[in-house]
């Protein structure tokens, strides 16, 4: 059985990368909620949260949370939503540890409402958004 989000993470499938190191990758949902909508994986396969080992997971939601953070802080998002679904019986599609980050740039309309099929001009869009960015991340990363 193949998993697309390995198969991204050996870059095999074509993603629209916005960060990755070593133990993670962040890149576009291809069904964003909204503008910037960033799925955050480690390298390595795991389920969810439940078979990841404890400091893979923790280095995950970390970086999660920066990414919110700079959302929140650098691009003055009103909002965030960081979150992952485990289990089919939570919407879990993938069975690869992920996790959300939605920015939230206007009235909340309901979780998932919004979602749409990511076009080029908004991929590029996102990726320029994100060009100057990486020192952030890895500053922090190395903060902890
Ligand atoms: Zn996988």
């Amino acid at each position: 059985m193949t998993c697309i989000f390995c198969s991204i993470a050996r870059g095999e499938t074509h993603s629209y990368i916005i960060y990755e190191d070593e133990l993670n990758m962040v890149f576009l949902d291809i069904y964003p909620v909204s503008k910037g909508h960033l799925l955050v994986i480690p390298r390595e396969h795991y389920e969810s949260i439940h078979d990841t080992p404890y400091k893979l997971l923790a280095r995950t939601w970390f970086l999660s949370s920066i990414l919110g953070r700079i959302y929140r802080v650098e691009f003055d998002a009103p909002g965030v939503n960081i979150v992952t679904n485990s289990g089919g019986a939570a919407g879990q599609v993938i069975f690869h540890f992920h996790v959300h980050v939605i920015p939230r740039w206007g009235r909340y309309g309901g979780f998932w409402s919004g979602r749409h099929r990511l076009t080029e001009d908004e991929a590029r869009e996102v990726i320029d958004m994100w060009r100057d960015k990486t020192g952030i991340i890895i500053d922090a990363l190395n903060n902890i």
